[in-house]
Order: C-alpha cells, then sequence, then structure tokens
C-alpha cells in the first residue's frame, strides 16, 4: 500500500508482532495505547496524515526514482536539488504542526546514504549489495514504512577501539555467521521513534579499521525481530502524560505530541543475507556515516526551525497575554528570536542548494555547509529559547497545577491572580505558559534543545569535519597572493 493515512499507521504498528519494550519499571504489552508512547505516535502519524492533504501534497510526496509511483517523501531516494530543499521545508512545516521530533527523518537520512554507499562498495569490491538494497528501498515505498535509523553506538571506553573493548557488545556486531545470514549482538543509544518503526536500518557508528571488521555491518531487521528489547527513554514532565484528565492535559502543555528516544538492544538477532548491505567492508564504514551524518545535519536546518516558530508564536503570544506586546525590548526580542531562525533555515536550504548527484544517481547535500548548519543549531536554539523564557517571565515554572482549577474551593483564586490583560482567560494563559514550559524545559526540550546540542551527532563531531573540509591551505594561498609572497 503507498501512502498509508495516519490511522492505517497506527493500524500497522498493532498488527506488528509482539515487541519487548521496557518504560518506567514495567513491560509494555500494548504501546499503542501508552499515553506516553502514543504521544509519540501522533507525531509520527502527521507525516501520513499531511501526505493526504493537498495543501501539502507537493511537499509531503515525492515521484520515486525507482518505481515513477507517488510515495511519501520520508520514503524517498532524493532525485534532484529541489528533492533537498523540498525535504527540508517539509521537515520545518511538520515541526511547526506538532512542536517537537516527529522521528521519520532518520530512516530518510539512512535510506539515502546506504543507497550511494552500497553502490561504491558494489564498485569497488564486486558485491551486489546495491541491488539487494534497492529490493529493500522498494518494498519500504510500497510499504511506506517508517524506519528506524540506527547508527549511535554506546561506545563503551571512548579511547579504546571497538575489538579492544572489555565488553564486545558495546558495539554492534557479527555475533555468528551461517550460510543464510548473520547474527548480531550489541545495542543502540538514542533510537528515535524505535518503538514507532516498523524497521531498524542498521548502520556502523564509526569508520572502522581492518581489526574492526566483524562491526562493519550494515543491515536491516524489522522492529519485531526475535532478540530485539526496548528500554524507552524517560524524559522530563512524562509522569503528566499518564494524568488523563483535562488538567492533565493542561499541564502538559502539548498534549497531543511527543517525541521517543529509546536504548535498543540486539540479543543474538538473526539477519537474513537478502537485508546484509555491508559485512565487513570496513574501508566504506567512514563514508556511510558521513553521508548519513551530513543528511542528518541537513534534516536539523528544517525540523528545529519549525519548532523554533512555534516558539516565536508562544513568545508573541505570551507577551499580548501579559500586556506588554507593544514594549520595544519585546519587539526586538521577537526580531533577534526570527533573524537566529531563519539563519538556521539559511543554512538547511543553502547545504541542500549546493548539493550534488552521487555515482549511484540519488543526491547528497554539501557535506561542509550541512556541518555548519547543524554546528549552528547546537547553539540558536538556545539563544531562542532563553529570549521565550526571558519574554515568558517565570509564572511558567512556578505555576501552580491546572487541579487547582478543579478545586472550587482554589479555582477562583487561581482565576484572580493568574490573569492576564483582560480579553484572555487566566486559563488559556495557564495553557499557553505550560507550553513554553514544554518546549524548553520540558518533553519537547528533549526534542528542541538537548537534541539540538547531541543529535546528529555532539558539537564536536561537526568541528572535525569543518576542520577536515576547510581547505586553510587554499586560503593561505589567496593571503600570500594579495600580498605579493611568493613561496
Ligand atoms: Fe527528524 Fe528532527 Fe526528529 Fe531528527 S530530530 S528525527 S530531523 S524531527
Ligand atoms: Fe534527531
Amino acid at each position: 500500500m503507498v501512502l498509508m493515512k495516519g490511522n492505517e499507521y497506527i493500524e500497522s504498528l498493532r498488527k506488528r508482532g509482539p515487541l519487548k519494550i521496557f518504560l518506567l519499571g514495567e513491560r509494555i504489552e500494548n504501546p499503542v495505547e501508552h499515553p506516553i508512547i502514543r504521544a509519540s505516535i501522533n507525531s509520527v502519524a502527521l507525516t501520513y496524515d499531511l501526505a493526504h492533504d493537498p495543501e501539502y501534497r507537493g511537499l509531503m510526496t515525492a515521484k520515486s526514482r525507482l518505481t515513477g509511483k507517488t510515495i511519501n517523501r520520508f520514503c524517498h531516494l532524493h532525485s534532484s536539488v529541489e528533492d533537498l530543499q523540498k525535504k527540508v521545508k517539509m521537515q520545518r512545516l511538520l515541526g511547526q504542526r506538532c512542536g517537537t521530533c516527529f522521528q521519520r527523518c532518520v530512516g530518510m537520512d539512512a535510506l539515502n546514504a546506504v543507497f550511494l554507499t552500497t553502490y561504491e562498495i558494489d564498485k569497488k569490491t564486486g558485491t551486489d549489495y546495491h541491488q539487494r538494497f534497492i529490493r529493500y528501498a522498494k518494498e519500504a515505498e510500497a510499504k511506506d514504512w517508517v524506519i528506524d535509523g540506527c547508527m549511535t553506538d554506546p561506545k563503551g571506553d571512548r579511547s579504546k577501539r571497538p575489538s579492544e573493548q572489555r565488553d564486545k557488545d558495546v558495539y554492534v556486531h557479527i555475533a555468528g555467521r551461517t550460510d543464510d545470514g548473520v547474527v548480531i549482538r550489541g545495542a543502540k543509544v538514542h533510537q528515535t521513534g524505535a518503538v514507532n518503526s516498523h524497521q531498524h536500518l542498521i548502520m556502523p557508528t564509526l569508520a572502522m579499521r581492518n581489526e574492526d571488521k566483524d562491526y562493519a555491518i550494515c543491515c536491516a531487521i524489522p522492529a519485531d525481530a526475535k532478540g530485539i528489547t526496548y528500554f524507552y527513554g524517560r524524559q522530563s514532565s512524562d509522569l503528566r502524560r499518564l494524568d488523563e484528565s483535562t488538567e492533565g492535559d493542561i499541564d502538559c502543555g502539548n498534549p497531543v505530541y511527543g517525541g521517543q528516544e529509546c536504548l535498543v538492544v540486539f540479543d543474538d538477532v538473526f539477519v537474513p543475507n537478502e537485508r546484509i548491505f555491508m559485512n565487513g567492508e570496513n574501508e566504506f564504514c567512514g563514508r556511510l556515516v558521513d553521508s548519513f551524518a551530513a543528511y542528518h545535519r541537513q534534516s536539523y536546518g528544517g525540523c528545529k526551525v519549525g519548532v523554533g516558530d512555534v516558539l516565536i508564536g508562544a513568545a508573541a503570544t505570551i507577551a499580548e497575554y501579559n500586556g506588554v506586546s507593544k514594549a520595544s525590548h519585546i519587539q526586538d526580542k521577537l526580531v533577534e528570536m526570527t533573524h537566529l531562525n531563519e539563519t538556521l533555515y539559511s543554512c538547511g536550504i543553502a547545504c541542500s542548494a549546493a548539493g550534488e548527484q552521487t555515482p549511484a544517481g540519488n543526491y547528497l547535500v554539501d557535506i561542509l555547509l550541512a556541518n555548519i548548519c547543524k554546528q549552528n543549531v547546537t547553539r540558536f536554539p538556545y539563544e531562542i529559547a532563553r529570549l521565550l523564557q526571558d519574554i515568558a517571565g517565570g509564572l511558567f515554572v512556578t505555576c501552580p497545577s491546572a487541579k487547582e482549577l478543579r478545586n472550587p474551593e482554589t479555582r477562583e483564586i487561581i482565576e484572580k491572580y493568574l490573569v492576564g490583560v483582560d480579553e484572555v482567560s487566566a486559563i488559556d494563559r495557564i495553557k499557553m505558559l505550560r507550553l513554553i514550559e514544554n518546549l524548553t524545559l520540558g518533553r519537547a526540550a528533549v526534542g528542541y534543545l538537548a537534541e539540538s546540542m547531541h543529535g546528529a551527532g555532539s558539537p564536536q563531531a561537526q568541528r572535525i569535519m569543518i576542520g577536515r573540509m576547510s581547505n586553510i591551505e587554499e586560503k593561505k594561498k589567496l593571503a600570500k597572493s594579495l600580498a605579493n609572497i611568493q613561496s
């Protein structure tokens, strides 16, 4: 089925085999109905529903380069510079709509990175990974899968290579081989949307040396494969989702949408040959990691900008509710927030516009500019959030619980003292303050702030790439030439 709707996607999650999921100390048998998990599913479901909205179809869908059919852009192999730009615009739109991480980009970025890398492996070594991968990508398109792009290993002692670790399992590796496939063991951390996925596309986490060949594995497995255990990440204020009353919704800030991060453990999971896309070709790990990272660093120039739009909107709204919207310093802070946010967007668009076709035929962003984009994302959202907190005033962290609004003894007092301008109810003001708390301190802050810092690689990972690609020698020549220095 091409182009599922949101409810069909949710139904497809129910049809998976049982998943072994632990959350808050309990085994979760029915993840789709769990209030914490459901909020994160709602965010992914938006990526399906908006593909059916006539207003957004041009952004949300694409023509498959493999079949010519119309597919969801999240399953698309980018076929032009315009595709790369549309990807960023789509991510901004979704960030605006859910105000958090909608999770599906890691799979899109992994599909594109594995597509180009398998082509290059085959060309050099005569393997047939690329055709296998094309079959996989066609199935992903046809079934409109959510794919969890699994890259980050736990890594243990960072001063040691994978094969030097005391416990080999801190990097995913091949633990056994048969004629039919391989058995993998290990874990991946920070896995965005893992429980909400149909598939995991597993990639090595760093460039591997010859002694680390067993760690040079790229492969795909279904989310319900035997041997997988999910440990659902605990995020700040998550218990508020367990209070299903209206007051609980108010205190959530963003009651409908949430993000999701998991620790995923692979305990001797079998992978058939047909789903193996790299098996010991360690010299290509660097290419796979760098291209995946570049695509995902581009992604942040879209999704975080969309959430940034929500922060700016919240700042302007709470200023109105507080009666200070005309103050010149408020206006100036809104301009500063917009300047920072649009600078991030400019980076997302720029690395896309400077993208080029790969030997495999799909398009890759400009790697240096994608790293510049993400480096800015590690900083600017913090300033945008700081300005929002400044404009909001302290009540977003000192506000009494919305349960006080249900209690007849306290309701009138809360309404009397927490009101702002006459035209706006105290309840609406509290709702906006709780959204601000959610965006800058709560669950969405994981997606907006901490994920801006560490998602798609921590700041130093981008600085290493920027240093590697900054071409200082050429720049020295420019300076020497102007100064008329010959040597
Ligand atoms: Fe997509 Fe952004 Fe979430 Fe990454 S952090 S999966 S790019 S929404
Ligand atoms: Fe992310």
